[in-house]
């Protein structure tokens, strides 16, 4: 039934018929660690929370769905999720990312799993050509994750895809920073999608947790046995927040997005504004693969302020309804300054290579209304 459904009619409806006792509106959350046997052969399908619970299947079935894949495995944090993704390669095998991917993602690739053998490289994978030059007779997976954190540069899914099928490499996209309602990529031929479910998946900034949706039975049962082995599945709380958080997807993220198209204009027009990097202008460099590998142009913009470090920092600190905070995908706007926050981890010389400077400044836009968020950018530009 739930093919035929539309998205937003997703979103709402499955994963919501877990029940039998009292027939509940939403779905209940069932935080036993353990499940009943009636004799040695039979339990109602859960035996163990670690290795599967009603609640947390819930958001699985639902996330599948919404990503159209065979399945979900709904993990503690998206770090969790890349971890487990990760332990499907043994030493010797070779990845290629992208040089500008999630700083956590790239510690756990540089800092964890480089010294347990596994080869990585690094690329600027905004052009595909790059990708192909990349592969070795040992390259096994081709990390996707686009558009990218801070500068929002894209990478063409389809293109990467054809590379990954012509060398047998798996294919991976971390879908966080637009959801299934922006980009679903197994559309596209990719293998396997993750998220952060913290970010616009839950979208009200109170929960950590991941996601890995996979295109195919092979890679899902695979997956789902590691889940289990290494203990990495959320709690049946998130897992309900996270359910709860998704049933307004679709009309989130028009609100984020339409917030996000008047911000980048305002900004691109103002004269204390250097540089402004969203895929919805068409100044931006890949705005029309956004448009063909996209629904729509997500919420995150970065610009440069003009200027220095200390006009970066005043704008900053004065902005008001943006909080000074990490993170993104929450309802309310959040200010964020990659050179010593989300990007502190690579050394000075890579930021400025990335093309992240000391005037860089990124905003994950929520749904105020976009004319208080528009003043409270103006006056901080401005003060
Ligand atoms: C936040 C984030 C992650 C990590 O997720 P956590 O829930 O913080 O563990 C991975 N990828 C991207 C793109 C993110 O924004």
């Amino acid at each position: 039934m739930t093919e035929s459904l539309r998205f937003e009619t997703r979103c709402v409806h499955v994963g919501v018929d877990k029940d039998s006792a009292y027939d509940s509106a939403i779905t209940p959350i069932y935080p036993s660690s353990t499940f009943g046997w009636s004799d040695l052969k039979t339990n109602k399908g859960y035996e163990y929370t670690r290795s599967g619970n009603p609640t947390r299947r819930a958001l699985e079935e639902n996330i599948a769905a919404l990503e159209g894949g065979v399945d979900c495995k709904a993990t503690a944090t998206g770090m969790s999720a890349i971890t487990t993704v990760l332990h499907m390669f043994k030493p010797g095998d070779h990845i290629i990312a992208g040089n500008d991917i999630y700083g956590g993602t790239y510690r756990l690739f540089e800092a964890v799993f480089a010294p347990l053998g596994i080869e990585i490289s690094f690329i600027n994978m905004q052009d595909a050509a790059n990708v192909r030059k990349a592969v070795k007779p040992n390259t096994r997976c081709i990390w996707i994750e686009t558009p990218s954190n801070p500068l929002l540069n894209l990478v063409d899914i389809e293109a990467v895809v054809e590379i990954a099928r012509g060398c047998g490499a798996l294919t991976v996209a971390d879908n966080t920073f637009l959801s299934p309602y922006l980009q679903r990529p197994l559309e596209l031929g990719v293998d396997v999608v993750i998220h952060s479910t913290t970010k616009y998946l839950n979208g009200h900034s109170d929960v950590v947790g991941g996601a890995i949706v996979s295109a195919r039975k092979e890679q899902a049962d695979k997956i789902g046995y590691l889940v289990n082995a290494l203990g990495q599945g959320c709690s049946p709380f998130d897992a309900w927040l996270v359910l709860r958080g998704i049933k307004t997807l679709g009309p989130r993220m028009e609100a984020h997005q339409r917030n996000a198209a008047a911000i980048a204009r305002m900004l691109d027009g103002h004269a204390a504004v250097e540089r402004v990097y969203y895929p919805g202008l068409e100044s931006h460099p890949h705005h029309a693969l956004a448009k063909k590998q996209q629904k729509g142009f997500g919420a995150m913009v970065t610009f440069d302020v003009k200027g220095d470090r200390a006009r970066a920092e005043r704008v900053m600190t004065r902005l008001k309804l943006f909080r000074l905070a990490e993170s993104l995908g929450g309802v309310e706007s959040l200010v964020a300054y990659p050179d010593t926050m989300s990007h502190a981890s690579m050394t000075e010389e890579s930021r400025r290579a990335a093309g992240i400077s000391e005037r860089t400044v990124r905003v994950s836009v929520g749904i105020e209304h976009v004319d208080d968020l528009l003043a409270d950018l103006r006056q901080a530009l401005e003060a």
